[in-house]
C-alpha cells in the first residue's frame, strides 16, 4: 500500500514541470486569447484540450458529464452578495478615459482573485488538481516558447497565470503609471472612447485605439483581452474544483458576486470571446436570469 503510495507520489511529482519556465506563455501567446481578437481560433493558450477518452458519458474512466456540478445548485447558485445589477459599477464613468477604466478594474479583478485564489491554494495540490481542469473533460494547456502544449497540474498553471498577469501590469509600457503629458489636460469627450467598437479599436490604422488618450500603447486592449481569459480560467477551475471549499467558508456569496462583477464588466467591454466562457456558461445564464447583467436606465444615460 505504502509503496502504492509512493510511486504515486513519485509519478506525480515526476510530472511536475517544476522547471520550466513561465515566461514563453501569455506572452508568446499574449495573442494568446486573443485568438479571439484576429479570429484564428483555437490556438493560442487556447480552448480546452479534451483529453481523448473521457469525453463520452460513458466512457469507464469518465467522469459522470450528467451530475451537476455544486455551484449550479440551490442555493449556491443564488447566493449573491449583491441583489440586483452591477450596472452602476461597471459601465464606463462619465469624461473618463476607457483605457484607464478597463486598468483600473483589471488591476482590481487581479488582485481579488488572488486573494480568492489564495484562500483555496492549499487544496490545489499536483495530486488533487494533476491537470488545470474546468469541468469533466475539459483541461486548459499551458503552451511552452514553440506553443506545445504543455499539461500542468492547475497549481503550476495557476501560479504561471498569476505572474504573467503580474508581470503585464507592472509592465509601464502597456500600463503606465505616469501620466501621458500631452493628453492630460485635454478632457476627453466621453463619446470619442465610448461609442467606438472596442473589437475595432486595436490602432490598426494608428489612429486611435482604446486607451490612446490615456497614453497606453495600441496593444493595450489586446493585452487586456489575453489577460482577463487567462483570469477567467482561474474562476473556471476554482469553480469547478474548488467551490465546495468556498462554501465551507461560506464564501460562496461573495465570490458569486465577484464573478457576477467580472463577467458583467467582461460583456461591457467585450473582453471576453463567446467560447472562452463555455466552461460556465451555464452560471453566467443563471445569473443573467437573476437579473445580474441588466442595464439600468440610470447607468445608461452618458
Ligand atoms: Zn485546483
Amino acid at each position: 500500500m505504502s509503496q502504492f503510495f509512493g510511486s504515486l507520489g513519485r509519478g506525480f511529482r515526476g510530472k511536475k514541470p517544476e522547471k520550466t519556465k513561465p515566461s514563453p506563455l501569455p506572452s508568446a501567446s499574449g495573442n494568446s486569447g486573443n485568438g479571439g481578437a484576429s479570429g484564428n481560433g483555437g490556438n493560442g493558450g487556447g480552448g480546452y484540450n479534451p483529453p481523448s477518452g473521457n469525453l463520452m458519458p460513458g466512457s469507464p474512466s469518465g467522469q459522470r458529464i450528467t451530475q451537476k456540478p455544486l455551484f449550479l445548485c440551490k442555493p449556491f447558485v443564488t447566493s449573491q452578495l449583491v441583489k440586483g445589477s452591477f450596472s452602476t459599477i461597471v459601465v464606463l464613468p462619465r469624461y473618463v478615459d476607457q483605457g484607464e477604466w478597463l486598468a483600473l478594474n483589471l488591476f482590481e479583478f487581479f488582485d481579488m482573485l488572488n486573494k480568492f485564489y489564495g484562500v483555496v491554494q492549499e487544496f490545489c495540490t499536483p495530486q488533487a488538481c494533476p491537470s488545470m481542469s474546468a469541468g469533466p473533460g475539459l483541461d486548459y494547456s499551458w503552451l511552452d516558447a514553440n506553443k506545445k502544449p504543455l499539461r500542468l497540474p492547475a497549481t503550476t498553471y495557476i501560479e504561471y497565470v498569476l505572474q504573467w498577469i503580474s508581470n503585464r501590469i507592472n509592465d509601464e509600457s502597456i500600463f503606465p503609471t505616469k501620466a501621458n503629458p500631452s493628453t492630460t489636460t485635454a478632457v476627453n469627450a466621453p463619446s470619442s472612447s465610448v461609442s467606438s467598437s472596442p473589437a475595432g479599436a486595436a490602432g490598426t490604422a494608428g489612429q486611435t485605439w482604446i486607451g490612446k488618450e490615456g497614453g497606453f500603447p495600441p496593444n493595450f486592449y489586446v493585452t487586456c483581452k489575453a489577460i482577463y481569459k487567462q483570469m477567467f480560467r482561474v474562476f473556471a477551475h476554482i469553480y469547478h474544483t474548488h467551490f465546495a471549499k468556498i462554501v465551507h467558508m461560506s464564501l460562496e456569496a461573495h465570490f458569486n458576486s465577484f464573478f457576477a462583477h467580472f463577467i458583467h464588466f467582461a460583456r461591457a467591454f467585450e473582453l471576453l470571446e463567446r467560447r472562452d466562457i463555455e466552461p460556465l456558461r451555464p452560471l453566467i445564464d443563471s445569473f443573467e436570469e437573476q437579473g445580474l447583467f441588466k442595464d439600468n436606465e440610470r447607468s445608461r444615460e452618458q
